[in-house]
């Protein structure tokens, strides 16, 4: 039985690793041989077979293809259409995870309980779907840990860093930038982390797709792909250029189609570097945000640590170090620090001080008190950057005699305006018959270490308090017992 295991469940790659008898972590490689895994599943139209990985990304249909579905871990309607049967991201991460700990178990023994990474800025619903994922799976996740978080304490093992540290998480489809103060005795204080959900490596592809498309047409006069599969390989020698020109300054390759013919490509770092310049200048501005939300200056950061496989791009590390004037650490594995962080999260009791991603409220009738004017606003309940755990009450009051049930919409976002904010799901509060208007009723937000928001509803007349489940509405949205019956069924499932 494998102890201590932790799971980088990524946009494009996952990884396990465990932690050896000596203490340090360890990657495990899949079944395939391969350290991380790509996050991408095909489902076989002949055998009733999953692909996950290498395998799943490299031939096949595209139509049949899973690419990045943890893009949609938040999106309680979206669903994925496979021969008229409907599957969740969910039960896709499930297949992924699946794929990870049947293969590890081979080498590191049975894996049960595992601690299993998010992104930062992963809403209640997102979370809540993980863990479903990995019930699925058949694993227990007995703590979800903010991905950056987990890979300052693979730095703060590996590089024995402490103090201020800036985490720069650039991967395959999302950033993510956190502040942090390392302390000397392993405990961890968040101040915030900011995050862009559609920026990450994909952009940069697409970028390079577009330049090379535009030498191709110069060179044949014909587009360089015309199907989503073609543009799929093109996207993939798209990359491959990209790590080249992580090394050096011109590359090439050779491009085309069976139909159009094929030609020979070639860009320079240069000409890419300024292509994706208002890319880098977005990552930027985020740095600062992120700054500006910790309250310190550039000079107050002891350290900036390099995350994800998008920061091998030297213009990456150079935007930092002019930004900071100090060089940018790099534990060299920047795509498996999540995972060996997460697994050494497994073992030791750390006592880390997160923040609230986001804001959390509800959506009001709200007097203006000069004018006496009602608005529907808003009302934010736990402000984002709060530490965690915490709790924050709002009182509500029946509008109507006889009212029996008050609708209570849950939000996420920072802004009082209901149009620039999420609702995220609702709770129905019961109040019991026969009483006057204006009876009290509190709804406390509790937030978790996990980041997973629990309300509590208090009436004020009897005293009575109450937890209330926040109840999502989507096609994407598994039941208690959906779970459980997918559970049994993926025991079965075969996944390769
Ligand atoms: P991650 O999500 O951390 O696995 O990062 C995956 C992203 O890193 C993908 O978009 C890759 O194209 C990108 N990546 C990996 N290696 C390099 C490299 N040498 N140069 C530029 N990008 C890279």
């Amino acid at each position: 039985m494998a102890e201590f295991v932790g799971i980088d469940l990524g946009t494009t790659t996952s990884g396990l690793a465990y932690i050896r008898s000596d203490g340090n972590p360890e990657i495990v490689p899949n079944g395939d041989g391969e350290r991380m895994t790509p996050s991408v599943v095909y489902f076989d139209p002949d055998e009733e077979v999953k692909l996950v990985g290498s395998a799943a990304r490299d031939g096949g249909d595209p139509s049949r293809t899973i690419y990045q579905i943890k893009r949609f871990m938040d999106n309680p309607d979206y669903i994925v259409d496979i021969d008229g049967k409907m599957w969740t991201p969910t039960e896709i991460s499930a297949i992924i995870l699946s794929k990870l700990s049947r293969e590890c178990s081979n080498i590191v023994g049975d894996i049960k309980d595992v601690v299993v990474t998010v992104p930062a800025n992963f809403n209640e619903f997102a979370r809540k779907a993980t863990i479903a994922a990995g019930k699925i799976a058949g694993l227990n996740i007995k703590r979800l840990v903010n991905e950056p978080t987990a890979a300052a304490l693979y730095y703060a093992h590996a590089k024995k860093i402490t103090g201020n540290t800036l985490v720069y998480d650039l991967g395959g489809g999302t950033l993510d930038i956190t502040v942090l103060d390392i302390g000397k005795y392993g405990d961890f204080e968040i101040f915030t982390s900011e995050g862009a959900r559609h920026l990450g490596g994909a952009n940069f592809d697409e970028i390079i797709l577009d330049m090379i498309a535009g030498q191709y047409k110069d060179q044949r006069g014909a587009d360089l792909y015309d199907s989503d599969a073609q543009k799929r390989r093109m996207l993939q020698e798209g990359e491959h250029l990209k790590k080249m020109l992580s090394k050096l300054r011109k590359a090439s390759e050779t491009v085309g189609n069976d139909t159009e013919g094929i030609s020979r490509v070639e860009l320079t770092r240069d000409n890419f570097e300024d292509a994706v310049d208002r890319l880098l200048l977005r990552t930027e501005m985020l740095v600062e945000q992120a700054l500006l939300s910790s309250n310190l200056t550039i000079d107050e950061v002891d350290h900036v640590v390099l995350v994800g496989g998008s920061t091998r791009m030297p213009a990456v590390r150079e935007l930092l170090e002019r930004l900071f004037k100090k060089p940018a650490l790099s534990c060299g594995n920047v795509d498996e620090c999540v995972a060996l962080g997460a697994a050494l999260f497994s073992k030791q009791s750390l006592t880390v001080h997160e923040v609230c991603n986001h804001g959390y409220g509800t959506l009001a009738l709200v007097e203006n008190a000069e004018t006496g004017e009602e608005l529907f606003l808003n009302t934010i309940v736990i402000n984002k950057n709060t530490p965690i755990p915490c709790s924050e009450s709002q009182t509500y009051v029946t509008s109507e005699d006889n009212e029996q049930l008050i609708e209570v919409e849950i939000t996420q976002g920072e802004d009082s305006d209901p149009k620039y904010v999420d609702v995220i799901g609702k709770i129905g509060l019961e109040v019991p018959a026969g009483r006057p208007a204006g009876c009290e009723i509190t709804v406390t937000y509790a937030y978790d270490e996990n980041q997973r928001v629990k309300v509590i509803v208090t009436d004020e007349t009897t005293g009575k308090s109450k937890q209330v489940a926040i109840s999502y509405n989507g096609q994407g949205v598994l039941s208690d017992e959906e779970i459980e019956r997918k559970t049994a069924y993926f025991r079965n499932l075969q996944i390769e």
